[in-house]
């Protein structure tokens, strides 16, 4: 059940602040808080989805539509050339936090190991 107190909810409603990327009527696009690269940016659904798992059951043409506007954002970042990283956690193993689908977009260094 998606808990509408979780804090990428709470950012959407303006509720708490945020340093926006990027924004239109299905996505925002925000920095990390707590980045771990020097260009750490997440990028979630305004629709109410937990995760990946849960967004691609309910809505596979969302989830399209969804990644392209995350090529967008990737765009306006600049980051297309030297490369990024991409990352979504699902569930206990996958390390998710935050129950609200995101994506994050890791950039600016040369990454080795799992963001
Ligand atoms: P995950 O582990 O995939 O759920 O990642 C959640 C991400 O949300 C982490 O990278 C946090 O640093 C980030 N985060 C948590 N609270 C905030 C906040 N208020 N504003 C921006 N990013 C946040």
């Amino acid at each position: 059940m998606y808990d509408q107190q979780n804090v990428f909810a709470k950012i959407l409603r303006r509720e708490l602040p945020c340093r926006v990327v990027y924004e239109d009527d299905e996505v925002l696009a925000f920095y990390d808080a707590f980045p771990k690269a020097p260009i750490h940016v997440l990028v979630i659904p305004k629709g109410e989805f937990i995760s990946f798992d849960d967004f691609i059951s309910a809505s596979p043409v969302g989830v399209a539509s969804f990644f392209s506007k995350v090529a967008h954002v990737i765009d306006l970042l600049g980051v297309k050339e030297a490369g990024y990283r991409l990352v979504t956690n699902h569930g206990k193993d996958g390390g998710q936090i935050v129950k609200h689908f995101h994506v994050h977009i890791l950039a600016g260094k040369r990454m080795s190991d799992v963001a």
